[in-house]
């Protein structure tokens, strides 16, 4: 592939609380503008990897112990995560952790927080999150933990997005949500990819959506990749057909 690559992910091991090996030499790279999806069952790893990117290892007892992970050829192991945020790589955790509490637009603002521009345009960024998703407009003034688990998801989504990010690693967006709403989650990240620029790494159990929306897929069995490609034809591999998308 020709583009430029922003994120490099080269045999990366990983280890937790010094005796599980989980990952065992996972390599990926993400090219700038696409829509990167790392696919797998259950406990293969996609969340390890996305938090060995991002730094969230470590209050996990995890340890990357092998590879090298650099972003725009520069290492990014082991960053202060907030630190990775000004460079412009955030993670949306897997569970849509939200402030329960604060309301739809607090939770929004509290995405803004590591800007350096002094918060000059958190106006123009909430309505540029609002245009996106409509939904959390209409409940901005609701209380976050009353709202459904769908919204909850596009909350935890805007807020990453108040840090204006280049990159968004985004966990299994579809966790828990009826086919509809996953569909409208997808078609929004669709939508902020081609008019926003945002690249996207999002590992997903739901090989069937996650391969209609991104441009290139990697699959993660038991800590490694056992395949990759561009979604199209993954979707047309015999053992892809059987193994991942006979089901929906
Ligand atoms: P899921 O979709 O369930 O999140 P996943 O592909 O994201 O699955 P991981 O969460 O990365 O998988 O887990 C990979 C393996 O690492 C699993 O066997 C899991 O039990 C183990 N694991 C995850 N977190 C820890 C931890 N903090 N300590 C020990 N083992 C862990």
């Amino acid at each position: 592939r020709t583009e430029e690559t922003l994120l490099e992910v080269n045999n990366i091991e990983v280890i937790y609380n010094h005796v599980i090996l989980v990952l065992k030499g996972v390599s990926l790279s993400v090219p700038k503008g696409g829509i990167t999806a790392l696919l797998g069952g259950n406990g293969a790893g996609k969340t390890t990897t996305l938090k060995a990117i991002s730094s969230l290892l470590q209050s996990e007892r995890g340890d990357v112990t092998k590879g090298s992970i650099e972003y725009r050829g520069k290492n990014i192991q082991g960053r202060d995560p907030a630190d990775l945020v000004k460079q412009g790589v955030i993670q949306v955790m897997e569970g849509r952790h939200c402030f329960e509490h604060l309301t739809v637009e607090e939770n929004l603002l509290t995405g803004a927080y590591t800007r350096s521009d002094g918060g000059a345009r958190i106006q123009q960024d909430l309505d540029m999150v609002y245009t996106y998703f409509p939904r959390l407009k209409e409940r901005r003034k609701s209380q976050a933990g009353y709202t459904s688990g769908g919204e909850q998801q596009m909350v935890a989504m805007g807020r990453a997005l108040m840090s204006r990010p280049e990159t968004i690693l985004l966990d299994e967006p579809s966790m828990g949500l009826a086919p509809q709403l996953v569909e409208e989650i997808f078609t929004i990240v669709k939508n902020l990819n081609e008019q926003e620029g945002v690249t996207f790494l999002l590992a997903e159990q739901n090989t069937n959506v996650a391969l209609r929306f991104a441009n290139y897929g990697y699959i993660l069995e038991s800590g490694r990749i056992v395949m990759d490609g561009p979604a199209a034809e993954l979707r047309e591999n015999p053992d892809v057909k059987e193994f991942y998308l006979g089901m929906s």
